[in-house]
Protein backbone atom coordinates (compact mmCIF):
# COMPACT_ATOMS: atom_id res chain seq x y z
CA UNK A 1 0.00 0.00 0.00
CA UNK A 2 1.46 3.18 -0.75
CA UNK A 3 0.86 6.44 0.95
CA UNK A 4 2.31 10.18 -0.26
CA UNK A 5 1.59 13.53 0.01
CA UNK A 6 2.70 15.47 -3.23
CA UNK A 7 2.84 19.21 -4.11
CA UNK A 8 3.53 20.37 -7.31
CA UNK A 9 4.63 23.82 -7.99
CA UNK A 10 3.15 25.56 -10.80
CA UNK A 11 5.48 27.14 -13.28
CA UNK A 12 5.02 28.02 -17.11
CA UNK A 13 8.04 26.17 -19.26
CA UNK A 14 8.90 27.34 -22.49
CA UNK A 15 11.70 25.05 -24.05
CA UNK A 16 12.97 24.99 -27.22
CA UNK A 17 15.99 26.09 -29.41
CA UNK A 18 15.94 30.26 -30.27
CA UNK A 19 13.32 30.46 -27.34
CA UNK A 20 14.50 34.27 -26.09
CA UNK A 21 12.32 35.44 -28.92
CA UNK A 22 9.35 34.43 -26.68
CA UNK A 23 10.99 36.51 -23.47
CA UNK A 24 9.28 39.59 -24.77
CA UNK A 25 5.56 37.92 -25.35
CA UNK A 26 6.47 36.21 -21.77
CA UNK A 27 7.12 39.39 -20.14
CA UNK A 28 3.87 41.38 -21.21
CA UNK A 29 2.08 38.33 -20.14
CA UNK A 30 3.66 38.46 -16.57
CA UNK A 31 1.95 42.47 -16.70
CA UNK A 32 5.99 43.42 -17.15
CA UNK A 33 6.71 46.56 -19.31
CA UNK A 34 10.02 47.82 -16.50
CA UNK A 35 12.29 44.66 -16.40
CA UNK A 36 15.78 44.65 -14.23
CA UNK A 37 17.87 42.48 -16.62
CA UNK A 38 20.32 39.93 -14.48
CA UNK A 39 22.82 38.81 -16.76
CA UNK A 40 26.61 38.57 -17.12
CA UNK A 41 28.42 40.07 -20.30
CA UNK A 42 28.24 36.58 -21.34
CA UNK A 43 24.60 35.84 -21.88
CA UNK A 44 23.24 39.77 -21.78
CA UNK A 45 23.02 40.66 -25.70
CA UNK A 46 20.74 38.32 -26.90
CA UNK A 47 18.02 38.91 -24.11
CA UNK A 48 18.43 42.78 -23.69
CA UNK A 49 18.12 42.63 -28.02
CA UNK A 50 15.26 40.65 -27.42
CA UNK A 51 13.80 43.08 -24.51
CA UNK A 52 14.74 46.34 -25.90
CA UNK A 53 13.52 49.34 -24.02
CA UNK A 54 11.94 46.92 -21.55
CA UNK A 55 15.33 46.54 -19.90
CA UNK A 56 15.04 49.38 -17.56
CA UNK A 57 17.40 48.21 -15.33
CA UNK A 58 21.00 46.04 -15.18
CA UNK A 59 22.54 44.25 -13.02
CA UNK A 60 25.78 41.58 -13.59
CA UNK A 61 27.26 40.90 -10.17
CA UNK A 62 25.13 38.15 -8.80
CA UNK A 63 27.40 35.72 -7.06
CA UNK A 64 27.26 32.02 -5.77
CA UNK A 65 25.26 31.04 -2.91
CA UNK A 66 22.89 34.67 -2.99
CA UNK A 67 25.01 36.98 -0.76
CA UNK A 68 22.31 39.25 1.37
CA UNK A 69 24.92 42.56 0.37
CA UNK A 70 24.33 41.66 -3.21
CA UNK A 71 20.55 41.84 -2.78
CA UNK A 72 20.55 44.66 -1.01
CA UNK A 73 22.42 46.40 -3.83
CA UNK A 74 20.19 45.11 -6.71
CA UNK A 75 17.04 45.88 -4.91
CA UNK A 76 17.99 49.69 -4.44
CA UNK A 77 18.75 49.88 -8.37
CA UNK A 78 15.46 47.96 -8.78
CA UNK A 79 13.24 50.48 -6.54
CA UNK A 80 15.69 53.55 -8.01
CA UNK A 81 14.63 52.78 -11.83
CA UNK A 82 10.38 51.36 -10.94
CA UNK A 83 10.95 47.93 -11.77
CA UNK A 84 8.09 45.39 -12.11
CA UNK A 85 9.70 42.48 -12.95
CA UNK A 86 12.73 40.64 -13.16
CA UNK A 87 14.51 38.81 -16.11
CA UNK A 88 17.49 36.94 -15.04
CA UNK A 89 19.82 34.96 -17.46
CA UNK A 90 22.59 33.16 -16.32
CA UNK A 91 23.17 29.67 -13.70
CA UNK A 92 21.68 28.87 -10.27
CA UNK A 93 23.39 32.48 -9.10
CA UNK A 94 21.45 34.74 -11.64
CA UNK A 95 18.38 32.44 -10.86
CA UNK A 96 19.28 32.71 -6.90
CA UNK A 97 19.59 36.74 -7.02
CA UNK A 98 16.45 36.80 -8.94
CA UNK A 99 14.47 34.64 -6.39
CA UNK A 100 15.88 37.13 -3.64
CA UNK A 101 14.23 40.04 -4.76
CA UNK A 102 10.99 37.90 -5.43
CA UNK A 103 10.49 37.45 -2.11
CA UNK A 104 12.01 40.60 -0.76
CA UNK A 105 9.79 43.14 -3.28
CA UNK A 106 7.61 40.76 -4.74
CA UNK A 107 8.58 41.06 -8.30
CA UNK A 108 7.00 38.67 -11.21
CA UNK A 109 10.09 36.86 -12.73
CA UNK A 110 10.99 35.31 -16.30
CA UNK A 111 13.96 33.52 -15.89
CA UNK A 112 16.55 31.92 -18.76
CA UNK A 113 18.67 29.06 -16.84
CA UNK A 114 22.11 28.56 -18.67
CA UNK A 115 23.09 25.26 -16.70
CA UNK A 116 21.49 22.55 -15.28
CA UNK A 117 21.24 23.64 -11.67
CA UNK A 118 17.04 23.43 -11.66
CA UNK A 119 17.00 26.55 -8.99
CA UNK A 120 14.66 27.78 -11.46
CA UNK A 121 11.54 25.58 -11.07
CA UNK A 122 11.93 25.48 -7.18
CA UNK A 123 10.60 27.65 -4.47
CA UNK A 124 13.93 27.35 -2.19
CA UNK A 125 16.05 30.52 -1.83
CA UNK A 126 19.25 29.67 0.15
CA UNK A 127 21.36 32.99 0.85
CA UNK A 128 24.24 33.69 2.59
CA UNK A 129 25.02 36.43 5.49
CA UNK A 130 28.14 36.50 7.41
CA UNK A 131 29.08 33.35 6.39
CA UNK A 132 26.17 31.43 7.41
CA UNK A 133 23.68 29.78 4.45
CA UNK A 134 20.62 29.47 5.51
CA UNK A 135 17.45 28.58 2.82
CA UNK A 136 13.64 29.24 3.09
CA UNK A 137 10.86 28.54 0.70
CA UNK A 138 7.43 29.62 -0.38
CA UNK A 139 5.09 30.55 -3.59
CA UNK A 140 6.37 33.80 -4.11
CA UNK A 141 10.41 32.93 -4.32
CA UNK A 142 9.21 30.32 -7.29
CA UNK A 143 9.55 32.00 -10.92
CA UNK A 144 6.69 32.27 -13.32
CA UNK A 145 7.88 32.00 -16.07
CA UNK A 146 11.07 29.57 -17.33
CA UNK A 147 12.20 29.89 -20.88
CA UNK A 148 14.91 27.20 -21.69
CA UNK A 149 16.73 27.86 -24.80
CA UNK A 150 19.13 25.25 -25.56
CA UNK A 151 21.38 27.47 -28.08
CA UNK A 152 22.55 29.17 -24.57
CA UNK A 153 23.52 25.86 -23.41
CA UNK A 154 25.77 24.95 -26.45
CA UNK A 155 28.57 26.94 -25.23
CA UNK A 156 29.01 25.72 -21.54
CA UNK A 157 32.67 24.40 -21.46
CA UNK A 158 33.10 20.77 -20.89
CA UNK A 159 34.01 21.02 -16.93
CA UNK A 160 31.17 22.97 -15.92
CA UNK A 161 28.84 20.74 -18.23
CA UNK A 162 30.01 17.66 -16.71
CA UNK A 163 29.59 18.90 -12.54
CA UNK A 164 26.34 21.03 -13.37
CA UNK A 165 24.45 17.41 -15.33
CA UNK A 166 25.74 15.79 -12.33
CA UNK A 167 24.15 18.46 -10.05
CA UNK A 168 21.14 17.91 -11.82
CA UNK A 169 21.33 13.81 -11.56
CA UNK A 170 21.43 14.35 -7.45
CA UNK A 171 18.49 15.64 -7.79
CA UNK A 172 16.97 13.20 -9.65
CA UNK A 173 18.89 10.24 -7.49
CA UNK A 174 17.78 11.61 -3.87
CA UNK A 175 14.03 11.79 -5.01
CA UNK A 176 13.94 7.97 -5.70
CA UNK A 177 14.80 7.57 -2.35
CA UNK A 178 13.27 10.35 -0.23
CA UNK A 179 10.73 9.67 2.05
CA UNK A 180 8.36 11.92 0.22
CA UNK A 181 9.43 9.59 -2.93
CA UNK A 182 5.68 8.88 -4.59
CA UNK A 183 4.38 7.45 -8.50
CA UNK A 184 5.34 11.48 -10.01
CA UNK A 185 8.53 12.52 -8.88
CA UNK A 186 9.73 8.75 -9.57
CA UNK A 187 8.86 8.79 -13.38
CA UNK A 188 9.85 11.95 -13.46
CA UNK A 189 13.34 11.21 -11.93
CA UNK A 190 13.99 7.74 -13.92
CA UNK A 191 13.19 9.64 -17.30
CA UNK A 192 15.67 12.61 -15.70
CA UNK A 193 18.57 9.97 -14.87
CA UNK A 194 18.09 8.96 -18.53
CA UNK A 195 18.41 12.12 -20.01
CA UNK A 196 20.97 13.60 -18.21
CA UNK A 197 23.99 10.48 -18.50
CA UNK A 198 22.70 10.26 -22.16
CA UNK A 199 23.26 13.99 -22.55
CA UNK A 200 26.85 14.17 -20.67
CA UNK A 201 28.03 11.10 -23.08
CA UNK A 202 26.61 13.27 -26.49
CA UNK A 203 28.20 16.47 -25.59
CA UNK A 204 31.57 14.99 -24.12
CA UNK A 205 32.24 14.15 -27.93
CA UNK A 206 30.00 16.77 -29.90
CA UNK A 207 30.30 19.78 -27.36
CA UNK A 208 27.12 21.73 -29.26
CA UNK A 209 25.33 18.88 -30.38
CA UNK A 210 21.36 20.38 -30.07
CA UNK A 211 19.71 16.61 -29.28
CA UNK A 212 22.82 16.33 -26.53
CA UNK A 213 22.40 19.52 -25.01
CA UNK A 214 18.25 19.02 -25.53
CA UNK A 215 18.81 16.03 -23.28
CA UNK A 216 20.70 17.51 -20.74
CA UNK A 217 18.02 21.18 -20.13
CA UNK A 218 15.20 18.95 -20.37
CA UNK A 219 17.02 16.44 -17.85
CA UNK A 220 17.86 19.43 -15.70
CA UNK A 221 14.40 20.66 -15.53
CA UNK A 222 12.52 17.58 -14.26
CA UNK A 223 15.50 16.69 -11.98
CA UNK A 224 14.99 19.94 -10.94
CA UNK A 225 10.93 19.27 -10.32
CA UNK A 226 12.04 16.73 -8.44
CA UNK A 227 14.45 18.89 -6.40
CA UNK A 228 10.64 21.15 -5.63
CA UNK A 229 8.40 17.74 -4.68
CA UNK A 230 10.40 15.55 -2.36
CA UNK A 231 12.87 16.49 0.45
CA UNK A 232 16.24 15.83 -0.10
CA UNK A 233 18.50 13.76 2.01
CA UNK A 234 22.61 12.98 3.23
CA UNK A 235 23.79 13.70 -0.46
CA UNK A 236 22.30 16.93 -0.71
CA UNK A 237 23.07 18.31 3.33
CA UNK A 238 26.43 17.04 3.03
CA UNK A 239 27.10 19.51 0.01
CA UNK A 240 25.17 22.30 1.83
CA UNK A 241 27.79 21.36 4.47
CA UNK A 242 30.72 21.70 2.15
CA UNK A 243 29.40 24.69 0.34
CA UNK A 244 28.57 26.85 3.18
CA UNK A 245 31.78 26.58 5.57
CA UNK A 246 34.12 25.30 3.98
CA UNK A 247 33.79 27.49 0.70
CA UNK A 248 33.56 24.14 -1.65
CA UNK A 249 32.17 24.88 -5.40
CA UNK A 250 28.58 24.17 -5.98
CA UNK A 251 28.19 21.77 -8.75
CA UNK A 252 32.00 20.24 -8.40
CA UNK A 253 31.08 19.41 -4.79
CA UNK A 254 28.01 17.76 -5.68
CA UNK A 255 30.01 15.67 -8.34
CA UNK A 256 32.22 14.36 -5.86
CA UNK A 257 30.39 13.39 -3.11
CA UNK A 258 27.22 12.11 -5.05
CA UNK A 259 28.79 8.10 -6.00
CA UNK A 260 29.91 8.06 -2.11
CA UNK A 261 26.00 9.28 -0.87
CA UNK A 262 24.72 6.51 -2.72
CA UNK A 263 26.95 4.06 -1.79
CA UNK A 264 25.97 5.01 1.74
CA UNK A 265 22.41 4.68 0.97
CA UNK A 266 22.49 1.68 -1.19
CA UNK A 267 21.39 -1.02 1.01
CA UNK A 268 19.02 0.83 2.67
CA UNK A 269 17.02 1.76 -0.65
CA UNK A 270 17.40 -1.06 -3.03
CA UNK A 271 15.01 -0.46 -4.99
CA UNK A 272 15.53 2.89 -5.96
CA UNK A 273 19.34 1.94 -6.51
CA UNK A 274 17.88 -0.69 -9.07
CA UNK A 275 15.94 2.20 -10.82
CA UNK A 276 19.07 4.45 -11.22
CA UNK A 277 21.37 1.59 -12.17
CA UNK A 278 18.86 0.98 -14.82
CA UNK A 279 18.37 4.31 -15.82
CA UNK A 280 22.10 4.10 -16.10
CA UNK A 281 22.47 0.55 -17.73
CA UNK A 282 24.68 0.12 -15.64
CA UNK A 283 24.50 -3.14 -12.90
CA UNK A 284 25.72 -1.34 -10.04
CA UNK A 285 24.22 2.29 -9.94
CA UNK A 286 26.62 4.25 -7.30
CA UNK A 287 29.78 2.37 -9.62
CA UNK A 288 27.78 3.73 -12.34
CA UNK A 289 27.72 7.25 -11.56
CA UNK A 290 31.18 6.98 -10.56
CA UNK A 291 32.62 5.46 -13.86
CA UNK A 292 29.85 7.76 -15.79
CA UNK A 293 32.04 10.99 -14.37
CA UNK A 294 35.23 9.72 -15.26
CA UNK A 295 34.41 8.37 -18.31
CA UNK A 296 34.07 12.26 -19.15
CA UNK A 297 36.80 13.52 -17.19
CA UNK A 298 34.65 14.98 -14.33
CA UNK A 299 36.34 15.37 -10.91
CA UNK A 300 36.19 12.53 -8.50
CA UNK A 301 38.41 14.03 -5.63
CA UNK A 302 37.85 16.29 -2.98
CA UNK A 303 41.20 17.94 -2.25
CA UNK A 304 41.55 19.74 -5.56
CA UNK A 305 39.07 22.10 -4.33
CA UNK A 306 41.15 22.28 -1.30
CA UNK A 307 39.39 19.85 0.95
CA UNK A 308 41.64 17.75 2.62
CA UNK A 309 41.74 14.73 5.01
CA UNK A 310 42.45 17.26 8.12
CA UNK A 311 38.74 18.95 7.43
CA UNK A 312 36.94 15.58 7.75
CA UNK A 313 36.49 15.42 11.73
CA UNK A 314 34.80 18.62 11.37
CA UNK A 315 32.51 18.23 8.35
CA UNK A 316 31.53 15.39 10.05
CA UNK A 317 30.55 17.17 12.92
CA UNK A 318 28.99 19.90 11.63
CA UNK A 319 26.85 16.95 9.28
CA UNK A 320 25.91 14.79 12.66
CA UNK A 321 24.21 18.54 14.20
CA UNK A 322 21.44 18.15 12.41
CA UNK A 323 19.15 15.06 12.20
CA UNK A 324 17.15 14.56 8.69
CA UNK A 325 15.30 11.88 7.34
CA UNK A 326 17.58 9.63 4.81
CA UNK A 327 17.37 5.74 3.97
CA UNK A 328 20.65 4.81 6.31
CA UNK A 329 21.07 5.82 9.50
CA UNK A 330 23.50 8.63 10.03
CA UNK A 331 26.76 7.54 12.26
CA UNK A 332 29.82 9.74 12.44
CA UNK A 333 31.94 6.43 11.26
CA UNK A 334 30.02 6.02 8.23
CA UNK A 335 30.08 9.18 7.47
CA UNK A 336 33.86 9.66 8.41
CA UNK A 337 34.25 6.94 5.95
CA UNK A 338 32.22 8.46 3.39
CA UNK A 339 34.05 11.87 2.87
CA UNK A 340 37.85 10.23 3.18
CA UNK A 341 36.50 7.98 0.30
CA UNK A 342 35.63 11.49 -1.75
CA UNK A 343 38.63 13.06 0.01
CA UNK A 344 41.00 10.57 -1.71
CA UNK A 345 38.27 9.87 -4.94
CA UNK A 346 38.05 6.37 -4.52
CA UNK A 347 35.64 4.35 -6.66
CA UNK A 348 32.83 3.03 -4.25
P1 LIG B 1 26.67 29.63 -11.34
O1 LIG B 1 25.37 30.23 -11.67
O2 LIG B 1 27.50 30.35 -10.34
O3 LIG B 1 27.48 29.43 -12.68
C1 LIG B 1 28.78 28.85 -12.64
C2 LIG B 1 29.68 29.54 -13.66
O4 LIG B 1 29.24 29.20 -14.96
C3 LIG B 1 29.65 31.06 -13.59
O5 LIG B 1 30.96 31.54 -13.76
C4 LIG B 1 28.78 31.43 -14.79
O6 LIG B 1 29.08 32.72 -15.29
C5 LIG B 1 29.12 30.35 -15.77
N1 LIG B 1 28.11 30.05 -16.78
C6 LIG B 1 26.79 29.89 -16.56
N2 LIG B 1 26.19 29.54 -17.70
C7 LIG B 1 27.14 29.49 -18.66
C8 LIG B 1 27.13 29.16 -20.05
N3 LIG B 1 26.01 28.79 -20.68
N4 LIG B 1 28.30 29.22 -20.73
C9 LIG B 1 29.45 29.53 -20.10
N5 LIG B 1 29.52 29.82 -18.78
C10 LIG B 1 28.38 29.80 -18.07
O7 LIG B 1 26.55 28.11 -10.80
P2 LIG B 1 25.37 27.01 -10.84
O8 LIG B 1 26.03 25.73 -10.52
O9 LIG B 1 24.54 27.13 -12.06
O10 LIG B 1 24.45 27.47 -9.63
C11 LIG B 1 24.93 27.39 -8.31
C12 LIG B 1 24.08 28.27 -7.41
O11 LIG B 1 22.72 27.92 -7.54
C13 LIG B 1 24.45 28.09 -5.96
O12 LIG B 1 24.34 29.34 -5.30
C14 LIG B 1 23.39 27.12 -5.46
O13 LIG B 1 23.19 27.22 -4.08
C15 LIG B 1 22.20 27.55 -6.26
N6 LIG B 1 21.17 26.49 -6.45
C16 LIG B 1 19.97 26.68 -5.84
C17 LIG B 1 18.98 25.73 -5.99
C18 LIG B 1 17.65 25.95 -5.34
O14 LIG B 1 16.70 25.23 -5.60
N7 LIG B 1 17.50 26.96 -4.50
C19 LIG B 1 19.20 24.59 -6.76
C20 LIG B 1 20.46 24.42 -7.38
C21 LIG B 1 21.44 25.40 -7.22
Amino acid sequence: METFTYTAHPSRIVFGSGTVAHLPAEVDRLGGSRALLIASDRHRAPVAAALGDRVVADFADAAMHTPVDVTDRALILAQDRGVDIVVAVGGGSAVGLSKALAARAGYPQAVVPTTYAGSEVTPVLGETENGVKTTRSGPEILPETVVYDVDLTRGLPAGLTVVSAVNALAHAVEALYSRDANPATSAVAVEAVERLSRGVRTVSVAPTDLDGRTDLLVGAWLAGTCLASAGMGLHHKLCHVLGGSFGMPHAPTHTVILPHAMRYNAEAAPAAMARVAAALGVDDAPRGVFDLVTAVDGPTGLTQFGFTADDVPRAVEIAMRQQYPNPAALTSEGLTRLLTNAVEGRRP
